[in-house]
């Protein structure tokens, strides 16, 4: 009986692949992945494992989602152990609720292995910790790949207001959007925001400013990189640990 694992492949750095995921890397006859942070990770299956590439980047997909389905669900068909990895955790943006309602709908068993998202560890890397004893009791996790002039948004921009951090994947060429947009709806200027690029990898870099000058200082930053706006970015001067180029 055949098996897909939905499984998180982590930020980058190859040692935070929890021990499940890299159980199931090393059993797999078919690997189906994303674009990954870190390529490494793959050398890890046995031999004859075969790969298949279905990258996305940066929200556009080389393959429409409904065709991932459908490679995974084939997959499934002709192997036993069927890994599906992808950056991060699967149900972090990741549209791993969508591969597993198909496989559902087909009777085909699957498992999800939670990764270590991006969205806390990349910060983490930086030396800036998402919430903080008296800076910041809650963070938010937003795509930042829809346009915030979009007249439909379905992310409700005026509930930001007040938020300690918020934290947007996706969202690097809508930055001068996302930043403007914060302070149109009252954010002071000189809040304090970052982009933390290629985080947890040797070629992470991490530009610090405020809502008003990241656009300048972040220009030509490579992908993949976040965007992290609040106080808490500031704790960076004494939390900061991990060697940058
Ligand atoms: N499922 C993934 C997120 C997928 S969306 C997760 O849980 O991490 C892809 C976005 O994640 C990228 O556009 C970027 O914003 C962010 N991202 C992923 N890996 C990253 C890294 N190593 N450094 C910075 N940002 C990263």
């Amino acid at each position: 009986m055949s098996k897909v694992y939905l499984t998180g492949a982590g930020p980058g750095d190859i040692e935070l692949l929890t021990m499940k995921a890299h159980r199931v890397i090393t059993e797999a006859d078919v690997i189906i992945y994303d674009r990954l942070a870190n390529p490494e990770i793959l050398e890890m299956a046995k031999d004859g494992c075969k790969f298949v590439y279905v990258g996305k980047e940066d929200g556009r997909h080389t393959l429409p989602q409904d065709e991932i389905n459908e490679v995974i669900y084939q997959n499934a068909l002709k192997h036993n152990v069927v890994v599906r990895l992808k950056g991060g955790d699967p149900f972090v943006f990741g549209r791993g609720g969508e591969e597993g309602a198909y496989l559902k709908e087909r009777n085909v068993s699957f498992e999800i292995i939670p990764g270590v998202t991006s969205a806390i560890s990349v910060p983490a890397y930086a030396g800036i910790p998402v919430t903080h004893r008296g800076v910041a009791v809650s963070f938010r996790v937003v795509t930042g790949h829809e346009s915030p002039n979009k007249e439909s948004s379905q992310i409700p921009w005026k509930n930001f207001k007040t938020d300690d951090t918020i934290i947007f994947l996706m969202g690097l060429h809508n930055l001068k959007k996302i930043t403007s947009k914060l302070m149109e709806i009252g954010k002071p200027t000189h809040y304090p925001c970052a982009v933390i690029s290629r985080g947890t990898t040797k070629d992470q870099s991490v530009v610090v400013g405020t809502l008003a000058d990241i656009v300048k200082k972040a220009k030509g930053v490579p992908t993949p990189a976040l965007i992290i706006v609040g106080k808490v970015v500031e704790l960076r001067e004494q939390l900061q640990w991990f060697k940058e180029n």
